[in-house]
């Protein structure tokens, strides 16, 4: 009998975990949901992923956020993390602002504030509720990036943001990402 039981059973009772703390407008138990994410995620990353993509564009739907900052705002009352817009302070902001339609920073990060660097990225969660957010609002299909994280070295997380259709450029900045990477 496995410690976790978690596949597919649990990613479903995760995220009605999770959507349960949305209701009541819980913060998130930052190191509970890191130990249920590393489980769950161990299980399977993309089915999880796409369970949180989904559940953030039906949490903004539901709400009827139209502005992004609003979807914003509710994330940061769970304590998942400091989200800000257009947020380009550097030559990279600039240059992954110029190929996505939107870049967006996520301080105090509720997956990887205070890590060390290890070379990759680590917020595929932050990037996924972004994507559902974005996707509600815009009612088009996106695809998400993270370029910096505190698993780079960096002190924060950015993630930018591309039209489903715009492969070459979500290549391109993948390219610049992947020789960030260890
Ligand atoms: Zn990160």
């Amino acid at each position: 009998m496995p410690l976790f039981d978690y596949h597919p059973e649990s990613i479903r009772s995760f995220v009605d975990t999770v959507s349960k703390m949305v209701e009541h407008k819980s913060k998130v138990d930052r190191r509970l949901f890191l130990l249920v994410r590393g489980v769950v995620w161990m299980a399977s990353e993309s089915e999880f992923l796409l369970a949180v993509r989904r559940a953030s564009r039906e949490i903004c739907k539901a709400y009827g956020f139209e502005d992004l900052n609003d979807a914003f705002e509710f994330f940061e009352s769970m304590d998942i993390g400091e989200f800000e817009a257009q947020d380009v302070e550097d030559d990279l902001d600039e240059r992954m602002a110029d190929l996505g339609d939107m870049v967006v920073s996520v301080y105090d990060c509720v997956s990887c504030s205070g890590a060390p660097n290890v070379g990759e990225t680590l917020c595929a969660f932050e990037g996924h509720i972004i994507l559902g957010a974005v996707e509600a609002i815009t009612g088009d299909k996106m695809r998400v990036l993270e370029y910096k994280c505190w698993g780079l070295g960096d002190g924060v997380c950015k993630f930018v943001l591309f039209p489903q259709g715009d492969l070459e450029a979500f290549k391109e900045a993948r390219s610049v990402v992947d020789g960030r990477k260890r």
